[in-house]
């Protein structure tokens, strides 16, 4: 894909440091590198988002997590790992190549996304209500 930055890793056109490649899937350091070994994991065919993944391409990516996961902790001692992965602008998504973050965390306290809890408006017949609109959809 002309002018994505990850499709151009792939082709070598601009410099990546590459940690894992085989025939569906590359595995970098993201250049930000939000905690030590901070890593992405992409399909090497051009996908903006998740609702361009099959599970077919979804299980080439997935395959790949648990072993980087595996060198990232036996490599930086991490005491755990951030698996995030944004679709579309307004879920953050500023790079449209489907990509996967693996986030070292060293810290109790360095975990820098909390999920906000709206339980208290939602009782259990609004949940029940959403519950079947999602599956109308599946
Ligand atoms: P997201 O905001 O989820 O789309 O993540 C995009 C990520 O790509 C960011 O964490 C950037 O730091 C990272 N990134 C952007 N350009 C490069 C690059 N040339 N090499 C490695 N990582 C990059
Ligand atoms: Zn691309």
């Amino acid at each position: 894909m002309e002018n994505c930055i990850f499709c151009k890793i792939i082709a070598r056109e601009i410099p990546g440091h590459i940690v894992y490649e085989d025939e569906h899937v590359l595995a970098f350091l993201d250049i930000s590198q939000t905690t030590e070994g901070h890593t992405l994991i992409i399909p090497k065919k051009h996908r903006v988002d998740v609702f361009e993944m099959d599970a077919p391409k979804m299980e080439q990516v997935f395959a790949v997590v648990p072993k980087i996961a595996t060198a990232l902790k036996k490599t930086f001692n991490c005491r755990g790992i951030n698996m995030v992965n944004n679709n579309g602008e307004a879920a953050g998504q500023t790079v449209f190549h489907y990509h996967v973050h693996l986030i070292p965390r060293y810290e109790k306290d360095q975990f820098g996304m909390r999920f906000v809890n709206n339980m208290q408006d939602y009782d259990t017949e609004d949940l029940a209500a959403l519950k079947v609109r999602i599956k109308t959809n599946l």
